[in-house]
Formats: C-alpha cells, structure tokens, sequence
C-alpha cells in the first residue's frame, strides 16, 4: 500500500519554487470509524476538501469510491497497526527522497492532508534505532501541515511547520494561537478575481493560494485563502467575511 501521493493542483505549484510535496491523506473525521480530526467543526466537516478532484467524483448511485476506500483503508491501518503503517510512511519518504533528487526537486511533506493528528506523538523505528517521532526519523527534510489543535509539543522539532487554521467558533484558539506566533489560515468568502484584504485580525494578510508551501510564509500574517467546493455555500462562519469586503458588496 502506497499512503504517499502527489498531483494536487495547489500542491503542484510548489514545483515552480523547486519543491515536491508529498502529501497523505487519510478518511477525515470518523469516515473509517477512527477520529483524526480531533477539533474540527461543523464548518470544516462539511467544507473538507476530501472531496475535492478526483476525490469526490463518484459513479452514479454510488457513495465511495477507489480514492475514498484507500483513505479508509490506509487511517484503519495508522490505528490497528501502527508499526507497518510506520515501516510504509518510512518507505515512502525514503523513495520521495531519491524520486526528488532525479528530478531536481526538493522533497517536503505533508501528513495531515486530510486529518490533524499529533505526528510527534508517534515513534518510528528505522532498523534498530527507535525515534521519537517521523521528523526527526528524517530530520534533514522540511514537513509542515495545517492544524485546528492548540498547544502541540512541535517548539523541539526544526523541520515541522505548522500554521493554525480559524474556523467557525475556533476564535478563541485563534488569538491564542496567534499570541504563540502561528500563522493564522483563514477562508475568505471572496473570488479569486478580488485581492485579499490587506489585513485582517490587526495581521496582514498572506496570499496562501499562490502555493502551499507554508514553511515558507512570513511570521505574524494571516494565509489567507480563497473559499473552494463546498466552502463557497458556508454559512456556519468557517468562511470569513472581513468587514471591508461587507462594506464593498
Ligand atoms: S479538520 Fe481538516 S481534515 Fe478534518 S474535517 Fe476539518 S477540514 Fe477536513
């Protein structure tokens, strides 16, 4: 079982800057019957870009689809047995490494495409050495993801990056998060034809669209992104609606 993947339109871009990111996508939520998502809301469950792309086309009159079995099947994996879905994490890296290098492309990674799980909560055992956890298993390559949970243990680890993603009814979190210098990911209810606000929660605001490659923003912004799918019909207050963009409509 592979639980790498590449080819993420937005994930793409990031070769223009010389990186290759791999991403793994587990079953968001309780999909598979596990929780991955340990904070997530209302808002973000239904917005959840597990059905983006190829991710949610299904055959009429069915609800699942290849895409979707193997995200089931790879998050049963993580929790019935988590050393081969450790021994297969660690293949794959291993491989995005090498596959990078022939194509000139720096290697970074992504474990929580589709989930917000404690990754440095996990130890990885390489032949005979165990490690604390898969960062520092590879700690000459840069991971980074998105996260709704507070007060992760991540200050140690050099090579994880993290920014905090706002949500409905997350605000709190938020300014906390933003006191413990995270950078903020917010949903802006706008169109891609219409700029960013220029700032938004006394922060100015990062274009996060332009690619993904979080590590490499400034400090003390707010990534701004555009809404998409399912994200465009909010009304749970997932999406953001800064009030200069109120006062323009
Ligand atoms: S926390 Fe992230 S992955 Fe989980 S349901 Fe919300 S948007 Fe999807």
């Amino acid at each position: 079982m592979k639980l790498l993947s590449t080819g993420n339109p937005k994930v793409l871009k990031g070769m223009e800057y010389g990186f290759n990111t791999y991403i793994l996508h587990l079953a968001p939520a309780d999909l598979s019957g596990r929780e991955v998502c340990p904070k997530r809301t209302i808002g973000c469950s239904a917005a959840c870009l597990n059905l983006a792309g190829r991710g949610g086309m299904f055959k009429r009159g069915e609800s699942t689809n290849a895409i979707q079995q193997a995200r089931i099947r790879k998050t049963k994996l993580f929790f019935d047995n988590r050393n081969e879905f450790m021994r297969l994490l660690v293949a794959d890296i291993t491989l995005a490494i090498k596959q990078s290098k022939r194509l000139g492309l720096t290697p970074v990674f992504r474990l929580n495409g589709t989930s917000d799980l404690s990754f440095e909560k996990y130890q990885v055992t390489i032949g005979n050495v165990t490690y604390s956890n898969i960062f520092s298993a590879f700690g000459f390559v840069q991971f980074y993801d998105y996260t709704k949970v507070l007060g992760r243990k991540v200050s140690h680890i050099p090579n994880y990056h993290l920014t905090f993603s706002a949500a409905d009814g997350n605000d709190n979190d938020v300014r906390e998060a933003i006191k413990q210098g995270y950078n903020i990911a917010t949903v802006f209810g706008i169109k891609k034809t219409v700029a960013m606000p220029a700032e938004y929660m006394g922060l100015p605001v990062f274009n996060g669209d332009e690619s993904d490659l979080r590590f490499l923003d400034p400090k003390g912004v707010v990534v701004g992104l555009y809404a998409k799918g399912k994200a465009k019909k909010d009304t749970t207050g997932f999406v953001k609606y800064p009030v200069m963009m109120l006062q323009a409509a």
